[in-house]
């Protein structure tokens, strides 16, 4: 008999690969079912996007193979956003992706596809597949709130920046100013309503697989599951697999940077990075600066352009410099290291120098950060980052958080110290449990991945139930 076979469709971006990529792996690893990976690409012959895609071939099991997305100028306005881009990109690939299925040997049973892809799974019904997912790559919450959004789209006057009462669903943490994702802040803008349109696609799909675990949103996978209102939005079953991470890589020696973390004391260093996008101004590049020195902790600063996707454009040193108070790389010698490439982010997180983790709030992120029990000054940017921090301050309690959204104000010097000292340095009580918390955190999410944990058993029985195996003798 042919093994079970599941294909992955990822949507153009890095950022959309990865993830997908990551539970390509987890399938074909743990259940060991084939998976194919067809990879929607920018089509703007980027090679970047096209040198990732081929060293992530050849370090995963799962067979890539490219759909360069079709010319979309007539189909989304010129001044539409990356995120409207792409849902109208990955739509306008549905008959590319069908061909590409149905040439398939063997045939695929089930497709997953991720929050852009929504659109696309009619193709499986068209091709008779027995099921069909949605990967959602971030937590419980985000899922809430997209499936929610339709209801709040037809109950809620105005805009969502100016409401005084914080928007309310079961299970969650009512949903205030600061906690609204990107596309909320202007109900006009077409990724608005791509994200409401997406909010009803998902409910179609036969149920979502999501990058949490019971132990971290016990009480949003409750009322996702068993709240009458929020299971009646959310309809199909909920699959909590996280967290699923990009495991460690041998770094090729000799590297500057674990040089350099080999010299460190045991959870002495904040790593700074906003991820693979993240980007600061000018000004707030020179606070950050600043307030790193005056904290006099040791750290590992990741300081890249926005372009610099995957690290094959670096910025150079003297563009570094410029950005940089004068004599702050010699002041801060032997304290601190400045990197300009893309880093080796598993693999620094889980150095045991590592005690800190100055972080955009990506997922992907926060997720490398606690496996390895590394506490968060969660600095969100951008996207759904905003929710992310609230989640990891004031419901699971990883991490300490700037006064004001590092987007909309500069961070000054003497709060960026406070923060970092805080989750490395300071003995006092909120530290203390932090740090304690992150620690709780790493052992639960590992037991969520043991054999029998919460994650694994969801995995199987998701894996029973669309008959990618047949039997949960093995959990
Ligand atoms: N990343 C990395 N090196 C870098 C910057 C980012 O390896 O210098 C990786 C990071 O480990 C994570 C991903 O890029 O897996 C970023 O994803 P995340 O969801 O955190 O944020 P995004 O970049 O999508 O906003």
């Amino acid at each position: 008999m042919d093994q079970p076979h599941a294909v992955l469709v990822a949507s153009p971006g890095l950022g959309h690969l990865i993830p997908i990529l990551e539970l390509g792996n987890c399938l074909s690893s743990v259940l060991n079912v084939q998976v194919t990976i067809l990879a929607v690409t920018s089509g703007s012959s980027s090679s970047t996007e096209t040198e990732a895609i081929r060293a992530a071939a050849a370090r995963t099991a799962c067979k890539i193979t490219e759909l360069p997305s079709m010319d979309i100028d007539n189909l989304a306005e010129p001044d539409a956003t990356v995120f409207t881009k792409i849902r109208v990109k990955v739509r306008a690939m549905k008959s590319a992706v069908r061909d590409a299925v149905e040439s398939m040997k063997p045939k695929p049973t089930v497709m997953i596809v991720d929050f852009f892809g929504t659109g696309l799974m009619s193709v499986a019904d068209d091709l008779g597949l027995t099921a069909k997912y949605v990967y959602v790559p971030s937590h419980a919450w985000f899922l809430a709130v997209m499936v929610y959004l339709p209801v709040w789209d037809t109950t809620v006057e105005g805009e969502y920046v100016e409401i005084k009462e914080p928007l309310k669903i079961p299970g969650c943490k009512p949903m205030g100013r600061k906690e609204l994702m990107e596309p909320m802040l202007d109900r006009s803008d077409q990724q608005y309503k791509e994200c409401v349109r997406a909010g009803l696609e998902v409910p179609m799909s036969d149920g979502v697989l999501v990058n949490t675990w019971e132990e971290l949103q016990g009480n949003t996978l409750a009322a996702l599951r068993e709240d009458e209102e929020l299971s009646r939005l959310m309809k199909v079953p909920v699959y909590p697999i996280g967290p699923t991470v990009r495991t460690k890589e041998q770094v090729g020696k000799p590297n500057s940077i674990f040089e350099w973390l080999d010299k460190q004391r045991e959870r002495s260093v904040v790593y700074v990075c906003l991820g693979s996008g993240g980007t600061l101004s000018f000004e707030q590049t020179m606070e950050l600066a600043w307030g790193l020195e005056l904290s006099g902790q040791r750290f590992l600063w990741i300081l890249r352009r926005p372009a610099s996707y995957l690290g094959s454009s670096s910025i150079d040193d003297d563009q570094v410099i410029a950005s940089l108070p004068d004599g702050f790389l010699d002041r801060t010698c032997g304290v601190g290291l400045v990197v300009t490439q893309w880093a080796p982010q598993v693999e620094i997180l889980s150095h045991k120098s590592i005690g800190g983790f100055l972080s955009h709030c990506g997922w992907s992120s926060v997720l490398e950060s606690l496996t390895q029990g590394v506490p968060i000054v969660a600095w969100p940017l951008y996207a759904e980052q905003w929710m992310n921090a609230t989640l990891l301050t004031e419901e699971i309690g990883v991490a300490v958080r700037t006064s004001e959204l590092p987007s909309e104000r500069v961070i000054g010097r003497e709060e960026v110290a406070s923060l970092v000292r805080k989750i490395v340095a300071e003995e006092d009580e909120e530290g203390q449990r932090i740090r304690a918390k992150a620690e709780e955190v790493r052992v639960s999410s590992e037991r969520a991945w043991t054999k029998g944990g919460s994650s694994h058993s969801s995995l199987f029985e998701w894996a029973k139930g669309c008959r990618l195996v047949s039997s949960l003798e093995n959990i």
